[in-house]
């Protein structure tokens, strides 16, 4: 299980559940590499903790517990794990949008 954050996130990027997330599961940072281009932040999988901490900070209410994910908003689960898993370029061709460079 993990949280995961979803489309109302596309376009906004806060950032303020990176500073909040005490394990970094959630990239990239304003400071790291490809934020810009990315269309939105993503939760590392193998590295939440599912400690909840990043659902409030968010202005958008994008994050939710895995379990929690609204059915329209399914494969944000698989496109989170995916920005981790998968190589730029697969990331890509997949979805569509800028994938992991750190
Ligand atoms: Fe980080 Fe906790 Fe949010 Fe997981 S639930 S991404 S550990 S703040």
């Amino acid at each position: 299980m993990a949280y995961v954050i979803t489309e109302a996130c596309i376009g906004t990027k806060d950032t303020a559940c990176v500073d909040v997330c005490p394990v970094e599961a959630i990239h990239p940072s304003k400071e790291e590499p490809g934020y810009d281009e990315v269309e939105q932040l993503y939760i590392d999988p193998d590295a939440c903790i599912d400690c909840g901490a990043c659902v409030p900070e968010c202005p958008v209410e994008a994050i939710y517990a895995e379990e929690d994910v609204p059915e329209d908003m399914v494969k944000f689960v698989e496109k989170n794990a995916d920005w981790y898993a998968l190589s730029p370029e697969e990331f890509e061709a997949k979805w569509g949008s800028k994938g992991n460079t750190l």
